[in-house]
Order: C-alpha cells, then structure tokens, then sequence
C-alpha cells in the first residue's frame, strides 16, 4: 500500500464526512488537531471489525463503512454524547479502487448524517480490518452510565430486536424467508441505525443506558451487574418487526431477547420520570417500548402474562463484537 498511500487517502478519506470549524488540523500531517468547546468532557470510543470474526468474506463495502462508524456511533449514543471526529484505521489485503469507493460511500453518508469528521488515519497491508476511533461531546458530569439502574425503574428498547441475528440466519440457511422481509432484515443488519439523537434525548432522566450488540439479554444483564439488580421482562411487549414476526413465527420474541447486531438502545428509567420520557420523545425517530422493571432480586425473569418461562442463550451464536 505504501507507494500509493498518498493517493489513496486524498482520493478518498481526505474529505471524507462532515467539514467541522472545532477542526484545526485534519488529515494530511502527521497528527490531528482539533479544539473542543469549553466546559465539555470528551467520550472516546473504538470498535474493530475484522474479517471472518465480525463479517463475512465479500461482505459489500458500503455496508462495511456504514458499520464501521455506526458501531462506534452507538456507545457515543449511549452515552449520551454528541459525535465529533473519528479516527480510521483501514488495514486492507489489496487495494482495489472500486471498494474503496465503495466502503468510504458508506462510511461518508453515516458520518455526514451525524457531523462526524474524519480527522485522520492509517492505512496498512494485512487481513481486512476496519478499526474506527470515534469522539464526541458531553455537559460535564451528565454521562448515560450502566451503573444507575435501581428497583422499579422501567426497562425502554428503541427500534425492533432480533432483525440482525435473523438476518445473519437467513445467510446461514438456518431461518428461511419470503423475499421481502429477507431484504428488510438484510438491511436491517447491514445498515443499522445507531440511536444518537435519542440518546441525547433520554440523557439527563434516564438512570442507566447501554446499546443492544451482543443481544438484549446479555446487554441488558450489563445494566443489571453494574447496577447491582435484576429484571423482568415481558416477553410479549418485546418490539418486533414485521419480518421477523414473517420469518420466525411464535418464536420472534427469542430472537429478540438473544438476537446481536442491532444497535438500538436500552435505557431504564425511573418511574416518576415516564411522563417527561414520553414528552421528550415526540420529535426523535426511533421511539422507545416498555418491556419490563427492575428489581431488587437478582437475574433477569421472563413472563409471560403470568406465567415465568425459560429462556437457552445458545443457539444464537452470531459474529460478537
Ligand atoms: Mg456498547
């Protein structure tokens, strides 16, 4: 890569996402610089996809710039911060023109969306490996944490679960599916939504948050060990797309609660702030669904209407991130 590595990144990094004034210094010497407004904490992030872990071999390149920045796009988002600059670490086998242009599409469009600036990099020779740094901005002292969850909070989840994890089956040929739905989840899983603007939104009453990658049951079990409680949930008022629902019948709400890869949020909020929760929501895409409460006693419990009922994690083995 080195003789054409110049090339390549004027090509197609240097004006890659949004142009930002906090941006004093950005590619092209040997480090950046940049100026954060007074009075902000800075939350930092990085997240790698490698090849044959986290994607498969051939998987498109738009998807993978899209993803790339998403997956960090959404621990800033719940945190509750606001995206600045990222930083790109692209370890490529080859360099071929038409996936870069590609891939930087994707990561572009995303980064644009959000005002992400991509203010430097590395390009290597090696196994495909896409790692991104990614930084945004917070109020001193007002970070989403997993750690503020208590007894009788109510248990939120933005979007639909379970989509990605289907989608990723329907690949494997272990869930099968008309061809609609398929393509739906399909970009489900490729070009997931990461929740910033509603994270913005539920900081400052929601009591913790973290984002669905591993699965609602794993992550959501982050919020209850960091917290120092447990849950129950109801299976019934998990959110569930239509195609899912087409693709897995009566068992939807387990690819739901295991299902990885989707990217929404999942906050807990407590119960004398509901009222602000649903005023503040009005105006953001993606709204939030009620599943459950926590509770002191510890593990999470799945009910349904009266019934407790069991749920095996395995099965849904997906590529962890
Ligand atoms: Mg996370």
């Amino acid at each position: 890569v080195a003789a054409s590595e110049t090339e390549i990144i004027d090509r197609f990094f240097t004006h890659l996402g949004a142009m930002r004034g906090d941006v004093r210094l950005g590619i092209g010497d040997d480090a950046a610089i940049v100026t954060p407004p007074r009075g902000v904490e800075l939350v930092m992030t990085t997240d790698a996809l490698v090849e044959g872990v986290h994607f498969l071999t051939g998987a498109p390149p738009r998807s993978l710039g899209h993803r790339a920045l998403a997956v960090n796009l959404s621990d800033v988002a719940a945190m509750g911060a606001v995206p600045s600059w990222a930083l790109l670490a692209l370890t490529l086998p080859e360099v071929r023109t038409d996936w870069l242009a590609d891939f930087a599409a994707g990561f572009g469009e995303l980064a644009r969306l959000h005002r992400v600036n991509l203010i430097g990099g590395n390009l290597s020779r090696g196994p495909l490996t896409i790692t991104v740094m990614l930084t945004g901005f917070l109020s001193s002292g007002t970070a989403l944490r997993r750690s503020g969850a208590a007894a009788d909070d109510g248990i939120y989840v933005s979007g639909t679960l379970g989509d990605a994890a289907a989608a990723l089956a329907l690949t494997d040929g272990k869930l099968s599916a008309a061809t609609e739905p398929a393509q739906w989840l399909r970009r489900r899983f490729e070009f997931p939504t990461p929740r910033v603007a509603l994270g913005q939104a539920v900081r400052g009453f929601a009591s913790a948050c973290i984002d669905v990658s591993d699965g609602l049951y794993a992550d959501l079990g982050r919020i209850l060990g960091a917290s120092g409680c447990g849950a129950v949930i109801e299976v019934d008022a998990l959110p569930i797309s239509d195609a899912l629902r087409t693709a897995a019948g009566d068992s939807a709400w387990r690819w739901a609660l295991g299902g990885g890869e989707d990217y929404e949020l999942c906050c807990t909020v407590p119960p004398g702030r509901s009222a602000v929760l649903a005023g503040a929501l009005l105006d953001i895409r993606g709204s939030l669904t009620r599943i459950g409460w926590v509770r002191r006693e510890p593990g999470i419990e799945l009910r349904r209407g009266d019934t407790v009922i069991q749920f095996s994690h395995s099965g849904f083995e997906h590529f962890q991130t």
